[in-house]
């Protein structure tokens, strides 16, 4: 084990413990901007400089270990001081413009310069300075580049957690910039529109379009797992007005926070939509057209058809297919029904997309 102390306190860890994952553990927090446990671990944003007693330069927690002997300092003059001006220098390069951004009130970048007391760069950066329109051609996604402060977070999500690669960053100029593939030729990318990548941005830069319809403040978050695969990703939708308009991934044991295309952009719309069926339907033979039928017809027109097939071919000509999305008890209940009444052990259901 290591002994070191941080603010005054002695700590073990065991060897190879960054500085910021002691800190946690001891309940003391260091703040963070481009971090992300696991997938972004690159030390760029500076913002959890830490200062050591006998040293002249000051760490970044997130991936600096701990060592035998350290007196680390999280709050003192010298590293707040470094801290507003990362933050300062981040906003030299920023379209501050909260009123329009769909990300004001859950923004990272403007939580940590209310907590640091910073309004406005002191400086004017020359990225700033040049055209950097938003490019808004994919139709769930948007990438804002005046608003990215260059954190890679979606890099490294889109690489280590989703396993596409489909953003990059690359150079122009004399300037390093992110190649976010939601222009008009998004279908031709390797972008698979999951949205992790907006999730996992720490401010307005990449966000899903959906998010303008709402501010953060106005929904309540209810969990739920999502419908679509056996996966069981847990999600939480943000229900505005009694309204669904939006969906977050949760921390969920399968999916940690990630969520794919289907369960970000295509599990709740249809809950709204006047094409939902509400009632059963028969189909009228004379006419070919459906027509609304109450759930005793049927339920009895179902039953009496599958007792016509098992009595004229047997049980063996039937078989039951179930949805994925049902319940563990449905599911059983469901190839109970087909093994016990149709008598066909040809039942199995779609829970291994
Ligand atoms: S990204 Fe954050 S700080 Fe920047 S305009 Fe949006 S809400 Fe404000
Ligand atoms: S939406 Fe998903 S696949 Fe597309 S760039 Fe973002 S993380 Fe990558
Ligand atoms: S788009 Fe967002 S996540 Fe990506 S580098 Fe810019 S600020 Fe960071």
């Amino acid at each position: 084990m290591i002994r070191f102390w941080i603010n005054g306190i002695p700590m073990e860890a065991e060897e190879g413990t960054t500085i910021l994952s002691a800190a946690k553990t001891a309940g003391i927090r260091i703040p963070t901007l481009c971090y992300l446990e696991g997938i972004n671990e690159i030390g760029s944003c500076r913002m959890c400089l830490v200062e050591e007693e006998w040293e002249d330069r000051l760490f970044t927690a997130c991936n600096t270990t701990v060592k035998e002997g350290m007196k680390l300092l999280t709050d003192s003059p010298r590293v707040v001081e470094a801290r507003r001006m990362v933050l300062d220098l981040l906003l030299s390069n920023h379209n501050v413009s909260c009123f329009s951004c769909p990300s004001n009130g859950r923004c990272e970048l403007q939580d940590l310069c209310y907590e640091y007391g910073i309004d406005l760069s002191s400086y004017e950066g020359t990225r700033k300075k040049i055209e950097r329109p938003p490019v808004e051609g994919h139709p769930f996604l948007s990438y804002r580049p005046d608003l990215c402060i260059h954190c890679q977070r979606c890099v490294s999500t889109c690489e280590k957690a989703t396993g596409r690669k489909a953003i990059s960053l690359r150079k122009t100029g004399m300037f390093e910039i992110i190649d976010a593939p939601f222009g008009k030729d998004w279908d031709t990318t390797l972008c698979e529109s999951c949205g992790n990548c907006a999730q996992n941005c720490p401010v307005g830069a990449i966000t899903e379009k959906r998010q303008k319809k709402y501010r953060s403040w106005e929904v309540e978050k209810v969990r739920t797992t999502c419908p679509h695969c056996a996966v069981g990703c847990q999600m939480d939708l943000l229900v505005k007005n009694g309204k669904i308009v939006d969906v977050e991934g949760a921390d969920g044991p399968s999916n940690h926070g990630l969520l794919c295309v289907k369960g970000r952009s295509a599990s709740f719309d249809f809950i709204d939509s006047p094409k939902r069926l509400r009632t059963p339907l028969i189909k009228n033979h004379e006419t070919g057209e459906f027509e609304e039928a109450s759930w005793d017809e049927a339920l009895s027109l179902v039953a009496s058809r599958f007792t016509e097939l098992k009595t004229t071919y047997g049980g063996a000509a039937l078989a039951g297919f179930a949805c994925s999305r049902s319940t563990n008890e449905d599911i059983y209940m469901f190839q109970k029904m087909v093994r016990t009444v149709f008598q066909s052990n040809n039942t199995d259901n779609c829970a291994r997309v």
